[in-house]
């Protein structure tokens, strides 16, 4: 079995501030240095993949190809049941694909496309949950990516509520803590969310493979 140590530097496959905060909250404390693939001048990705785990590996291989360093990746979205799964992959450009209109940041218009594809959904027809691919790759040939999954269960709200976190946070209420996931403490959400348990997952993988 091909072992992957715990890299000191790596380089992080994703411009996206909310994702990089969280992860850097998350694996900064433990020694690692986590640099943003922008730092490289690393353009996006093109996320052609038809899962979550696809485009992790396709974002993954393109940052480590580019930079040569380890690449860590998070593919994520939101999967609404009363939509088939939607926005899915697609979270991130939900209302431009979609015909969404509306003021504000993407971000802010996605949430608002959603709350309207929901409008007359009854609450307990309203489940969802965050899932998040997190792929490590040593590099760019790499055969066997560490690929760790998390998902965390809610439901969407009717109204927006709260100011932390990100994308569609203030719309995502958590049933353990009662209130939305834009309501939690960086440190709550990093604990419960599907990021979180992605990443657990991850360093648990590098210490038993190292
Ligand atoms: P990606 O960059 O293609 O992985 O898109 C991820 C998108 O999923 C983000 O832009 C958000 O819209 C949504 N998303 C993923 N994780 C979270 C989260 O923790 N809170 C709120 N929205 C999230």
């Amino acid at each position: 079995m091909t072992t992957h140590t715990r890299p000191s530097r790596v380089v992080m496959a994703s411009s996206n501030p909310g994702k990089l905060r969280e992860i850097n909250q998350i694996l900064g404390g433990l020694g690692m240095e986590v640099i943003p693939q922008s730092e490289f001048d690393v353009p996006d990705a093109d996320e052609t993949g038809l899962s979550f785990v696809e485009n992790a590996i396709l974002k993954a291989r393109h940052a480590t190809q580019l930079t040569g360093l380890p690449a860590i990746a998070d593919d994520s979205g939101l999967e609404v049941d009363a939509l088939k799964g939607a926005p899915g992959i697609y979270s991130a450009r939900y209302s431009s694909r979609s015909g969404g209109t509306g003021t504000g940041t993407t971000d802010e218009k996605n949430l608002q496309k959603l709350l309207q594809d929901l409008k007359d959904v009854p609450e307990n027809e309203r489940t969802a949950r965050f899932q998040c691919l997190m792929v490590f790759m040593d590099h760019a040939l790499d055969p066997t990516p560490l690929i760790c999954q998390g998902t965390w269960e809610g439901h969407i709200l009717f109204e927006p509520q709260g100011k932390g976190g990100f994308g569609y946070d203030p719309i995502f209420y958590v049933p353990s803590e009662n209130c939305a996931s834009a309501e939690l403490a960086p440190e709550v959400k990093n604990r419960l969310s599907h990021r979180g348990q992605a990443l657990t997952k991850l360093l648990a993988a590098f210490q038993s493979a190292g």
